[in-house]
């Protein structure tokens, strides 16, 4: 009854609850009331087309970094459409943007990862990465070498396989879990639930010992690989203890395990950096993956990188005349590729980077205030990614009920004062674009301030 016929914004959202199957949806709770239809987005915000404007800080889906109504990324992907809109980059064809981009990406990575596979977005380039690293042990003659180390609470991606290598329970309810003899789940880097009585140090220690068990009960010569996000996103934002990376690529090494870093969140400035394995963690991974903020989310696109290593493998067919027999229709898409050249010069030109490793550090500490409310478990985070954890019981570091929704409480009184966040499990996540200011960081956080003591 609140849907109307004559109203266009009421027809495009009757047509999409009839037509459109939403990622990650409920859709017997999918009413029009607290449905949004957004139309328009300029900067920090977007709007409905009932024409209520909220401060985006989740950056669309962790994507829009440099915000949205960027004339300039929009302007470089029309030029591009108009000049080349589309040929395929199969065999020795190429295109400008993709190949200017592939040598941008390789001077801002860290040293020897020089290579890069487009594909369309974070899952296809950790399947591309799990696929070619597959390949490069094949080629290496170790054909035993296919096991892949993932974590709890570890996201990358929706396809078959990156859906595998995700450890988020709930994520695989109902369905069917491929692949469960390549990969093997070790704990979440997850300190706030670490066990009791564990400090920090002990905690990384019990993690270490823990995943060098798994290697050896595996066997080193099955293993290919680790993957691990720098910072876990969707599994709540959870931020390892100290050193964690660093040991776990030593380990890595030791076991001529590749280790896979997913930066598709945390890649492209999120943390301060073009990167956040070498400059925030201090450790050179074998891969790294990276989307989402690499166009600042005007276009999809994927990026695998490899070390100099990987590719002088890969890079010699099987057989005199062979292929690497891999790639997506739209594999450095140029105006896909357009996008990132773009956004790689607003972020430098605006010294973006400068300005998250300003600004992030402030959300931070603002975010702290918000442990004055009894539901507040713990707040945590790293720059532009953050997580306030609920809990029923501080003390006791007991989660409400899912059937209660807390966070989703949290996000519609949020909501209903004008500033979208993400609810995520018990996880209320903020991930906002990285040119936001600290007035925005401030209505931000009173609006959560007012959002908690709605629903406390
Ligand atoms: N890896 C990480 C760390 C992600 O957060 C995501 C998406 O949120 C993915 C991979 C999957 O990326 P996409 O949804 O573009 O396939």
């Amino acid at each position: 009854d609140t849907v109307r016929n004559d109203r266009p914004e009421d027809l495009a959202w009757q047509a999409d609850k009839n037509h459109f199957i939403h990622p990650y949806t409920d859709f017997t709770t999918f009413e029009r009331e607290g449905s949004q239809v957004i139309s328009e987005a300029s900067g920090v915000t977007v709007t409905d087309t009932d024409g209520r404007t909220y401060i985006d800080a989740i950056a669309g889906l962790w994507c829009i970094n440099l915000g949205h109504g960027r004339t300039e990324i929009a302007d470089a992907m029309g030029k591009q459409a108009s000049r080349l809109a589309y040929f395929n980059t199969f065999g020795h064809s190429t295109n400008v943007p993709a190949s200017l981009l592939a040598a941008k990406l390789a001077e801002r990575a860290p040293g020897p990862l020089n290579h890069v596979f487009y594909s369309t977005g974070g899952s296809t380039a950790n399947d591309t990465a799990v696929r070619l690293i597959h390949y490069y042990f094949n080629r290496l003659g170790k054909h035993a070498k296919k096991k892949i180390i993932s974590r709890n609470d570890g996201y990358h991606g929706s396809t078959y396989f990156a859906s595998a290598l995700t450890g988020i329970h709930g994520v695989h309810l109902g369905f069917d879990r491929i692949s469960q003899d390549i990969v093997h789940h070790v704990s979440a880097a997850n300190l706030y639930r670490r066990p009791q009585g564990m400090d920090e140090a002990q905690f990384c220690d019990f993690l270490v010992d823990e995943l060098q068990q798994r290697i050896h009960q595996l066997g080193a010569e099955n293993v290919a690989a680790f993957i691990a996000e720098p910072v876990m996103g969707a599994g709540g934002v959870l931020v390892a203890p100290a050193g964690y990376h660093r040991r776990v690529a030593q380990i890595c090494r030791e076991n001529e395990i590749l280790y896979i870093a997913d930066e598709v969140v945390t890649g492209f400035g999120r943390l301060g950096h073009w990167f956040a394995s070498e400059d925030r963690f201090g450790h050179v991974p074998d891969v790294i993956v990276s989307a989402k903020g690499i166009s600042s989310g005007y276009c999809p696109l994927g990026a695998t990188l490899f070390s100099d290593a990987i590719h002088d493998v890969i890079a010699v067919p099987q057989a005199p005349g062979g292929l690497l027999s891999h790639g997506f229709t739209y594999s450095g898409h140029p105006v896909s590729c357009a996008a990132a050249l773009a956004t790689i010069d607003i972020i430098e030109r605006d010294n973006v980077l400068g300005h998250v490793r300003e600004v992030g550090p402030y959300l931070q500490a603002r975010l702290k205030e918000l442990m004055r409310h009894e539901v507040v478990g713990d707040v945590r985070g790293d720059h532009l990614m953050a997580g306030i954890e609920l809990v029923r019981d501080r003390a006791g570091r007991v989660n409400f009920a899912p059937e209660l929704g807390a966070a989703h409480k949290v996000f519609t009184a949020a909501r209903k004062r004008g500033v979208i966040v993400r609810p995520v499990g018990n996880v209320i996540v903020l991930s906002p674009p990285l040119v936001l200011g600290k007035a925005d960081i401030d209505r931000i956080v009173d609006t959560l301030h007012e959002a908690l003591a709605e629903v406390s």
